[in-house]
């Protein structure tokens, strides 16, 4: 099998459509060589139906990322699919949630905060830390998904913050990984018309931004330059890249106006 990532084994998190960004970057990896693993949160009989239209067959395994027991389980369900003496190349986190309240900047509430704070951000750490056994004697690339958060958008609210908390949580886990030659990166992506997408009250005003201010253009339905950009750092093509974040975006990120 050729591909940049041939013979290379990759945990895709955050597949729940065949909009999911996680859809895309399975797609593309198994077109690039990969053997996938899949994980799906709850509705692991909808994850499996949309894991059929992949290239492959690829396995579903149950991660809540709020759920310490699944964390905890996570390395011997991929074990029982990779193998006892497996190892792991990537992990991609493609994993958001926000209750509608965290949407609501001056009125949220900390509950909602901290939820959003725990699947959208601490969850990056939890990822990668039950699948650092996989990954420590060999080395390996964790990749992320951020909505660029430098700024303060229209709409996103609280879940600017929690993306601004994943924004560092990367580079720490970078700083902490690196001398295990494990290297974590984040794809600052444009926004997608996705589940989680849908779930944002105000998308589309968010989404305006993009129709007028990316030089190269942005298409709201395309997931694959998101999903490209994943593969691209899961690849051995970015040896000693780690804690950046590379922006997806049609070239808004550098726009002045
Ligand atoms: P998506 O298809 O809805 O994927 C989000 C995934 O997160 C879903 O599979 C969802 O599962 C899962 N999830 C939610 N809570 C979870 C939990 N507790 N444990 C495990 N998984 C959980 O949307 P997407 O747009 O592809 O999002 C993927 C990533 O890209 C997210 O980090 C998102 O913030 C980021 N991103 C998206 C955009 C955009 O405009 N779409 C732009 C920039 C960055 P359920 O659906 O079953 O709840």
């Amino acid at each position: 099998m050729s591909g940049i990532l041939a013979g290379k084994r990759i945990l895709v998190t955050g597949v729940i459509t065949d909009a999911s960004i996680g859809f895309h970057v399975a797609k593309f990896a198994q077109e690039e060589g990969a053997e996938v693993i899949l994980t799906g949160f709850g509705r692991l009989s909808l994850v499996e139906r949309i894991a059929k239209r992949l290239p492959k067959p690829a396995p579903v395994i149950e991660l809540d990322v709020q759920n310490q027991e699944q964390l905890d389980g996570l390395e011997g369900k991929i074990r029982e699919y990779l193998g006892d003496d497996a190892s792991l190349d990537g992990v991609v986190h493609s994993i958001a949630f926000g209750p509608q309240g965290a949407f609501n900047f001056l009125e949220a509430s900390w509950e909602d905060v901290s939820t959003a704070v725990h699947v959208s951000a601490y969850s990056l750490k939890s990822l990668t830390t039950a699948c650092l056994p996989l990954m420590e004697e060999r080395g390996g690339s964790v990749v992320g998904l951020t909505f660029d958060a430098q700024f303060a958008w229209p709409k996103y609210d609280w879940m600017g913050v929690a993306k601004a908390a994943l924004e560092s949580t990367s580079r720490y886990l970078a700083r902490d990984l690196g001398a295990k030659n494990i290297r974590c990166n984040l794809i600052a992506a444009g926004p997608v018309k996705s589940m989680a997408a849908r779930s944002i009250p105000g998308f589309e005003e968010l989404a305006d931004v993009w129709k007028h201010r990316a030089p190269i253009g942005w298409e709201l339905s395309d997931a694959e330059p998101a999903a490209r950009g994943v593969v691209g750092l899961l690849s051995d093509w970015f040896p000693k890249t780690t804690g950046e974040i590379v922006h997806v975006d049609g070239g808004v990120h550098m726009m002045g106006a």
